[in-house]
């Protein structure tokens, strides 16, 4: 229901920091919230009266869309005085808070992938904002040693012709660094050569301590102020976040392209909050220095204690009211076992354990930091202090040794992909040149696998294919003597073709064009090895979930939707049963003898498996691993996302449960050894899964009618209009359903059906138990 746009935004990690230690307080926990950019202080006596004398005087209703004209009036008065600027009426906007003149401002000024230049720590709604006006967010890291500030090579070095603007904030937020008039006019000299315009966010221009000079950026000259959104309000300078006014400065023909989509958004601001503004603007600046001077005695303090943690460093802002300091040496300690990795694992361990309420770093795109705001009473500054030394000082050196970073590949390509079971040779020949060009000497991969006796070799130009490949088959050898019983081509690149996969059965020819992900290759590699085994071996590829219980075999079969993973984990959680295969065995008949064995050396798992069987994650992360999400951004997973509890907030590196294309290569042994595992088993029970409210628990077919049961590959009262399309033998890898082949699958299953026991079992109405009591296990 909800659009892609507004599923992948995420909301304000401030409010979100904010929101859980107002619910922790509700709780009657002492938190202390250092989260928020908000000022402590009332909004002035004088402008709070102007707000409600404007109440009385019945001043509620609409004005002028871009903003009154007695509070531009103020506005300009304030840029002239503060500034010396000089702008006309045409040229202000009065908007719901800067937040909402910056929306306005990217919606006017960008068009679709426009590139706005914006140095990191940025203010962390700048991207998103971007976003939304279909820009790209181009981000240009500063460094600590040069006080966070962009210098113009840095500027310089990132426009491309696609550059729109530069985001300037000065004083900053998170960092408090403030531009000198001199770095302004550096930067200043690399706009005035380039066609761009510079989005100025001054809204804590009004907090700048120790006397440090800086100045508004259209201030430098009347050509710069052509190229300039200045971009400013009330809410920090006086204390009127929830007033939200707050007003942009610039080109007339800009500001009208703001009014204009302002007029359907929001209209102009409050009445009431705009009454209240000229007050605030005109009138006596005098609360504004004492505010200034108590946050410069707060700063001061609080830059002070947080120096004397040790370990910890901070560089000294001139402005704003944020300290950013630098928490990079506690990242691998741990508490109580669990360790720290990262910001939002620091941010989240000081809220749980110190009541501090702190915004990771990563939010504002720089991930070594934690935001504090001290924006808040001397007495709270106090207490949040020595909570957060005591608890910093608690941290440990981590008892695990080092975890090496996850082997994960984002691919572009997920799931399954089409397969064309019948290569025609006038396509094929077309295709074969088209592989064969990609697949040139110098970055082709090959390699021979080994599968069940089958060689097939892979010829791939992808490297992760043939990552993957080599760790999960069993190696044939690779020299030129040795004739492959089938070649598979995986080659990406290929111009104008989508995602899909061939078969050729007559010269056992797989292709598969334009996939960059294990899944598809895999699923081929498993088809094309079926073919050759069933025709020339007399063996079997069944897909299955199996388990062994002393030396005996239990396939789970039955297509999606009838539980057989819930099933598979289910039984493997009792530790009689060992694991045998998640997937795929080899089947092979000799009179009653009946042996299951498995083709894989690691185990392809779908990484949220974890939710039915925990104790794969450790070992997921050490395996070989695909789309498993490790940035929030990238999570797919809407409704975990709006449960707002996600365990990268926690601090996780990573979440297997996010995305349900994530999967790992697993080594079976990690498991647990011989003890939980066997690759070979004496196949004795088949459960064909059927998931319904009306059929028995259980019924065991007469070998004759499970036989037609598994001709049609359609799990018995499955809805028709939920259920995937059947696949015979309910096997999705086979390839060919000539009438000979399929003949041949029958053939296999009459030699097999008199020999196991098979049964019905409705995954609706039982379970786990219902199995062990029918095996008696
Ligand atoms: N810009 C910056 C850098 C900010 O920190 C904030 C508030 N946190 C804003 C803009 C938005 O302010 P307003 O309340 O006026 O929307």
């Amino acid at each position: 229901m909800i659009s892609d746009k507004a599923n992948r935004i995420g909301s304000s990690p401030t409010f979100k920091v904010n929101a859980k230690a107002k619910a922790m307080k509700a709780e009657g926990i002492d938190v202390v919230d250092l989260s928020l950019g908000e000022p402590d202080f009332p909004t002035p006596a004088n402008v709070k009266a102007a707000g409600i004398k404007a109440i009385q005087d019945n001043y509620t209703k609409y004005t002028e869309n871009e903003g009154s004209p007695a509070l531009k009036k103020a506005i300009i008065g304030r840029l002239q005085e503060d500034y010396g600027l000089t702008y006309t009426p045409h040229e202000i906007i009065v908007s719901c808070g800067a937040k909402s003149s910056l929306f306005h401002g990217f919606q006017s000024l960008i068009n679709d992938d426009e590139e706005v230049i914006i140095p990191a720590p940025y203010w962390v709604s700048y991207p998103h904002l971007v976003q939304l006006a279909k820009g790209k967010s181009v981000i240009v890291p500063t460094k600590e040693e040069n006080g966070f500030i962009l210098t113009p090579d840095e500027l310089k070095s990132h426009i491309t012709p696609a550059t729109k603007a530069l985001l300037l904030n000065s004083p900053s937020n998170p960092t408090g660094a403030t531009y000198s008039i001199a770095q302004l006019e550096a930067l200043a000299e690399v706009i005035r050569g380039e066609d761009i315009y510079v989005v100025s966010d001054e809204i804590y221009a009004c907090l700048i301590y120790d006397g440090f000079k800086s100045k508004s950026f259209p201030s430098l000259g009347e050509d710069l102020k052509k190229k300039t959104l200045l971009i400013n309000g009330v809410s920090k300078a006086y204390a009127m976040t929830g007033w939200r006014i707050g007003y942009a400065a610039g080109p007339a023909p800009l500001i009208a392209a703001m009014g204009r989509i302002q007029s359907h958004t929001t209209s102009h601001p409050t009445s009431i909050s705009q009454r209240a503004s000229i007050e605030a603007l005109a009138g006596s600046q005098a609360e504004v220095s004492r505010m200034r001077a108590e946050f410069e005695r707060r700063r001061n303090y609080t830059l002070m204690k947080l120096r004397a943690i040790p370990g910890l460093s901070c560089f000294e802002p001139q402005g704003a009211f944020y300290l950013f300091p630098n928490v990079r040496t506690f990242y691998d300690l741990e508490f109580n076992g669990a360790p720290i990795r990262n910001s939002y694992g620091l941010a989240y361990y000081l809220l749980r354990e110190a009541h501090v309420a702190v915004v990771p770093g990563d939010a504002f795109g720089a991930d070594d930091y934690i935001r504090l705001s001290y924006a808040t009473s001397m007495e709270n500054l106090e207490k949040a202090l020595a909570r957060i030394a005591q608890a910093l000082g608690r941290l440990k050196p981590t008892q695990q040794a080092k975890r090496v970073a996850l082997s994960n590949v984002q691919t572009r390509v997920r799931g399954t992909v089409p397969t064309d079971p019948r290569l025609p040779v006038q396509l094929r020949d077309g295709l074969m040149a088209e592989v064969e060009t990609r697949l040139a000497g110098d970055v082709a991969f090959t390699w021979n696998a080994n599968i069940a006796g089958v060689i097939i070799r892979l010829k791939t130009n992808v490297r992760h294919l043939h990552d993957m490949w080599v760790e999960n088959w069993a190696p044939a050898p690779a020299d030129a003597e040795i004739e492959p019983h089938g070649v598979l081509y995986a080659v990406d690149g290929i111009a104008g073709r989508e995602p899909r996969a061939f078969y050729n059965t007559e010269t056992k020819t797989g292709v598969v064009v334009n996939v960059d992900s294990y899944g598809p290759i895999r699923s081929l590699a498993l088809g094309l090895a079926g073919d050759v085994a069933e025709r020339h071996f007399g063996a079997h590829l069944l897909r299955t979930m199996s388990v062994d219980i002393d030396g005996r075999g239990l396939l789970l079969i039955g297509p999606p939707g009838t539980k057989k993973t819930d099933l598979f984990f289910g039984l493997l959680r009792d530790s009689k049963f060992r694991f045998h295969a998640s997937d795929m065995v080899l089947v092979r008949t000799a009179g009653k003898s009946v042996q299951a064995e498995i083709v894989e050396r690691k185990v392809y798992l779908p990484t949220n498996s974890v939710e039915l069987f925990g104790r794969l994650a450790p070992l997921f992360d050490r395996s070989k691993c695909e789309n498993v999400v490790v940035r929030k951004e990238e999570c797919p997973n809407a409704e975990c996302l709006r449960s707002e509890d996600c365990r990268l907030d926690r601090g996780s590196p990573f979440c297997y449960k996010g995305s349900k294309d994530g999967q790992a290569l697993l080594d079976p042994d990690w498991l647990g050894g011989p003890a939980a595992v066997v690759r070979r088993t004496a196949l004795r029970w088949i459960f064909v899964l059927r998931n319904d409210a009306t059929s028995p628990a259980v019924e065991s077919p007469r070998p004759e009618d499970a036989l037609r049961v598994f001709e049609r590959g359609e799990s018995p009262g499955l809805k028709k209009a939920t259920a995937a399309p059947p696949h015979p033998f309910f096997n999705p890898y086979l390839l060919v359903s000539s009438d000979e082949r399929l003949e041949l699958e029958k053939g296999f299953f009459r030699r097999l059906l008199p020999n196991v026991e098979t049964f019905l079992l409705n995954s609706g109405s039982a379970g786990v138990e219902k199995i062990k009591e029918i095996i008696g296990a």
